[in-house]
């Protein structure tokens, strides 16, 4: 099912999409900005939820009670909601923006997973609570994994390296060493949790774009060590 990513131009702005998708309004946004994909889609800035990505692995299911959500973002790593005309948006550096959707249920969620996220289990939540919440079957959710850090560039220390190793999750294969240095793989981490959460690996969607590798297209705080973030989102019309 799935094909691969597009990358369009927007007056001069790069943004990426998902076949996969279809026509569910979503990008994965480049250094060059956000504002012009979101016009671009007919998703005004005011119907963007981020979060206040804290790398913890707490979901909020966004209902009409936390409307607020919209204009204070909340100390939340995943958001899900039935909800049309609210875009669901992650920000990112290295980490992983993790889009989802539930075509059948008309469910979606948008996840921010770097290691803690991965290793506090953030992305199987998510999962689990659109199941929950919303009677999802994981099989019927589609899943699209944005550009993040790769094994090529991201460097991890001893304290990650034993955390890794000694995780219940066998999460220990995605650290790699080369040349006595340690590497880990997020992306493929990410897809191992989202096959224990029951959803397909032909749901599943990973761009294979490294944002530390990528100057031309994507900030990385491990490259550049200031701020500065790419927007990823979602949303039901
Ligand atoms: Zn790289």
């Amino acid at each position: 099912m799935a094909k691969g990513f597009k990358a369009k131009d927007e007056n001069g702005i790069t943004y990426l999409q998902l076949p996969l998708f279809r026509r569910i309004r979503h990008a994965f946004c480049t250094r060059q900005g956000e504002e012009g994909p979101l016009a671009a889609l007919g998703i005004p800035p005011e119907r963007l939820l981020t979060l206040r990505q804290v790398h913890g692995a707490e979901v909020l299911v966004f209902e009409e009670n936390t409307k607020a959500a919209l204009t204070y973002p909340l100390p939340y790593d995943a958001v899900i909601t039935d909800k049309k005309r609210v875009a669901l948006g992650i920000w990112t550096a290295d980490c992983l923006p993790i889009l989802m959707v539930d075509p059948s249920k008309k469910i979606i969620a948008a996840v921010h997973a770097g290691w803690r996220g991965i290793w506090r289990g953030i992305v199987q939540k998510a999962v689990r609570e659109m199941e929950d919440a919303f009677k999802s079957s994981p099989a019927d959710i589609l899943v699209g994994i944005g550009p993040g850090i790769g094994p090529c560039c991201y460097e991890v220390r001893e304290d990650v390296v034993s955390l890794f190793q000694n995780s219940h999750d066998s999460l220990h294969q995605f650290i790699l060493e080369r040349e006595g240095r340690h590497y880990l793989d997020l992306g493929q981490a990410a897809q191992l949790e989202l096959s224990k959460a029951g959803v397909p690996s032909d749901n599943i969607e990973a761009i294979p774009l490294c944002t530390a590798c990528r100057e031309d297209l994507f900030f990385s705080y491990r490259r550049d060590k200031k701020p500065g973030r790419q927007l990823s989102f979602i949303m039901l019309r």
